[in-house]
């Protein structure tokens, strides 16, 4: 490929072009300091400007109330899977968990390996094709907290309304729709999510904690895995993923010039209606994964009528630019990942693909 594509990888994502090239105008020499930001100090005046940024613009696009903290902490969303049961399944209380995927289920079996740990509720039986239901969620005696995957990366389902939990602190894995649409905060203790798909590249993860939750977090931990040690020294204890955290705060600045968290809903909410309507109007040659009402805006899973078809669309989208759409191997099929930064004309150009394939191959 001699021009960039549409990429429509799962994370590390495609990212808007004009961040990439606002990086490459600043890489050789960040704001007069005749360095990289790779090379500048993380206690320098410039890096603490790009932190303090970073977190100002996403407590400002995302609504997030005072009485919260923006961490940026290292492992990946997968070391919160440890985090957040070595914090909170403390004192006899058990870590409760709604399993609506791979990555919830990970999560759950890090809660297990520490202590008392409950599946509030499971969607295996039905292969994954819809997150829970309110009704079917039953809490534990003495639950720590509820844990769900607002967007199941994998399997293309996400959360439209989320649990009512009262005073048991919900907890949310968002990484894979974090920023894609306004939610209210107020409602989670913890959101967390990996960087490396609405965020930026890899390499932080960005945890949205309430305060209470830093002081009731076990303080009988390694350093690195208390919250209490980030939210202290403003996520600068250690060296902190500088240069993920500088493309971090492009990107937020980015969701902002776009028009913030409601344009952005909007453009999501059109870009997948777009690819959902090629599946609908396919004839039952496109066949969804995800039960209409569990819809992903994020990733699309479909598959065609049999694996042969499956590898030939990929491979033939590949040769016009459309690269990445290989579904994850638990699934099969197709996976269409289109987070904030996939173009409109990027769903179009597939949408168009979708349907001359179906009329050569139908
Ligand atoms: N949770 C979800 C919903 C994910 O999509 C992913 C990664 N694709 C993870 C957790 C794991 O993230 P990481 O690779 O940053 O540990």
């Amino acid at each position: 490929m001699s021009e960039r594509v549409f990429n429509f990888n799962p994370g590390p994502a495609t990212l808007p072009l004009e961040i990439l090239e606002e990086a490459q105008k600043e890489m050789l020499n960040y704001k007069g300091t005749g360095m990289s930001v790779m090379e500048i100090s993380h206690r320098s005046k410039q890096f603490e400007e790009i932190i303090v940024g970073a977190e100002t613009l996403l407590k400002e696009l995302m609504g997030i109330p005072d009485n919260y903290r923006v961490l940026f902490i290292g492992m990946g969303a997968t070391g919160q899977f440890n985090m957040i049961p070595m914090n909170y399944i403390v004192d006899e209380k058990a870590g409760n968990y709604v399993i609506t995927g791979s990555f919830a289920s990970k999560a759950y079996k890090e809660g297990i390996k520490i202590g008392e740990s409950h599946v509030a509720a499971n969607t295996k039986e039905v292969n994954f094709t819809r997150v829970a239901n309110p009704d079917e969620i039953k809490l534990s005696d003495n639950p720590a907290f509820l844990h769900i995957t607002s967007n199941n990366t994998i399997f293309g389902t996400q959360w439209k309304v989320y649990p009512e939990t009262g005073e048991v602190p919900l907890i949310a894995d968002m990484s894979s729709d974090i920023l894609s649409k306004k939610i209210d905060v107020s409602k989670f203790a913890l959101i967390y999510a990996g960087a490396q798909k609405n965020l930026g590249p890899a390499g932080a993860v960005v945890v949205v904690i309430r305060e209470d939750m830093i002081e009731k977090s076990n303080q009988n931990l390694p350093t690195m895995l208390k919250y209490d040690t980030y939210a202290k020294n403003n996520s600068l204890y250690n060296t902190p993923a500088s240069f993920t955290i500088y493309m971090i705060k492009l990107m937020l600045e980015w969701v902002k010039s776009e028009g913030g968290l409601e344009a952005i809903e909007k453009r999501n909410e059109y870009k997948a209606g777009l690819v959902y309507d090629a599946i609908d109007n396919s004839n039952g040659f496109y066949t969804g994964h995800a039960e209409p009402s569990s819809r992903s805006l994020m990733n699309v899973t479909f598959r065609l009528p049999n694996e042969d078809l499956d590898k030939e669309f990929i491979a033939e989208a590949a040769k016009i630019g459309l690269a990445g759409l290989k579904g994850h191997r638990e699934v099969g099929g197709i996976r269409a990942s289109i987070y904030n930064a996939m173009p409109v004309a990027g769903c179009e150009k597939l949408v168009e693909f979708m349907n001359d394939f179906r009329n050569k191959k139908a």
